[in-house]
């Protein structure tokens, strides 16, 4: 499998051309970013597990019925996905209060929720991914109500099950994002599937028993031991390699 010409750049991630045309190849860093990349940093090892865990994750949720763009692992850090217009607005699920909405609204960290709650947030890095509602993303013409209501749907099962999964590994899910994209089949069918990643990077873990951060927390807060953390939920998902090395 080679790679094409790069499409595009992000912060933990690069796109590039697939060979089939409805394809891409996710590349997956080992740079870290926090607080709308005003922080910078390496967390050594973070781009090959977070493929593996990646994978695995979308994996799952594929064959529980939910459209994902994974479509198989090509190495270490490269994955082929299928190619979709990501959809600008990236859905937050929280179940227990922790990071931006404790300073936002007040809460306390750890405080649980009485229900699980959905945030919009505009993808904007420029504008610092603000909370929107889904009247604006409808309005703004970021996003159908009809997407919209897919996104929310899917997002509620994917948290059931992640929250079961990570349970069971004797992790607290505590909260996370997605995004989701527009892809169109052979026939010219557009559909919204799960795009992006499922990572440490992109969701709060904390150990039932201890209350340890098993999260990109470690790098934000500078706890220290991110890297043990990110194999540790590698190891739990029973995806980590043997003799793993970062
Ligand atoms: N998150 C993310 N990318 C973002 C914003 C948030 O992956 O651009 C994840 C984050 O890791 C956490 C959840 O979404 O698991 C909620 O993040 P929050 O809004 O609390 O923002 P943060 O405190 O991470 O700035």
């Amino acid at each position: 499998m080679s790679r094409g010409k790069q499409l595009y750049e992000g912060k933990a991630k690069v796109i590039f051309e697939g060979e089939e045309p409805q394809t891409v190849i996710q590349y997956f860093k080992d740079d870290a970013t926090a607080f709308n990349a005003q922080k910078k940093g390496t967390i050594n090892g973070k781009g090959i597990l977070n493929n593996l865990i990646t994978g695995h994750i979308f994996t799952h949720l594929e064959n529980l019925g939910i459209p994902t763009h994974f479509i198989e692992h090509i190495n270490d850090r490269e994955q082929l996905v299928r190619h979709v217009d990501i959809i600008p607005v990236e859905v937050i699920v929280r179940n227990i209060a922790a990071g931006s909405i404790c300073k936002r609204l007040g809460l306390e960290e750890g405080q649980p929720l009485d229900d699980t709650l959905v945030e919009y947030c505009y993808k904007s890095d420029e504008h610092g991914d603000p909370v929107i509602s889904g009247e604006h993303a409808v309005v703004l013409g970021w996003a159908t109500e009809e997407e919209l209501e897919i996104m929310h749907y899917m997002t509620l099962r994917i948290n059931d099950f992640l929250s079961g999964l990570m349970v069971g590994m004797g992790i607290r899910l505590v909260d996370f994002k997605l995004e989701f994209g527009r892809f169109v089949d052979e026939d010219g069918e557009e559909y919204v599937i799960l795009a992006d990643e499922i990572s440490p990077d992109t969701c709060r873990f904390w150990d039932l028993e201890t209350g340890e951060k098993l999260d990109k927390d470690r790098f934000r807060r500078d706890l220290g031991g991110a890297e043990d953390a990110y194999q540790e939920i590698a190891r739990r998902l029973g995806v980590l390699p043997e003799n793993f090395n970062a």
